[in-house]
């Protein structure tokens, strides 16, 4: 079972995740030659508002897996998720089994 920090943490990212879902979806609306775009950081911390600037095609490889998450280095939780890539800039980490489904509900309900 996740403990509760741990649930916490992947809610917080899964809520990331959805800003940047919209803000990617922006981009695509605005400028069409845009390669990159500002995205915040996915990590745990609910009060992080460090926002990257990912490459747009990096940042649909991470969200083809619920469980990946773009941070800043140094803001990875290697307790609850493992790095398992990187870029210029950020880190791509994957969650653990056991908060999987949490991060993976993809239905848009809260
Ligand atoms: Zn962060």
């Amino acid at each position: 079972m996740a403990t509760d920090r741990k649930e916490r943490i992947a809610r917080n990212e899964a809520s990331f995740r959805d800003l940047n879902e919209s803000l990617e979806a922006n981009v695509h609306r605005g400028q069409r030659q845009a390669d990159f775009a500002g995205f915040v950081c996915e990590c745990g911390d609910g009060d992080c508002d460090t926002t990257l600037r990912v490459a747009l095609d990096a940042y649909a490889a991470v969200r083809e897996d619920d469980r990946q998450f773009i941070v800043v280095p140094g803001h990875q939780l290697p307790d609850t998720e493992d790095v398992v890539d990187h870029g210029d800039g950020y880190l791509i980490v994957r969650k653990h089994d056991e908060v999987a489904e949490i991060v993976g509900d993809n239905s848009g309900q809260p």
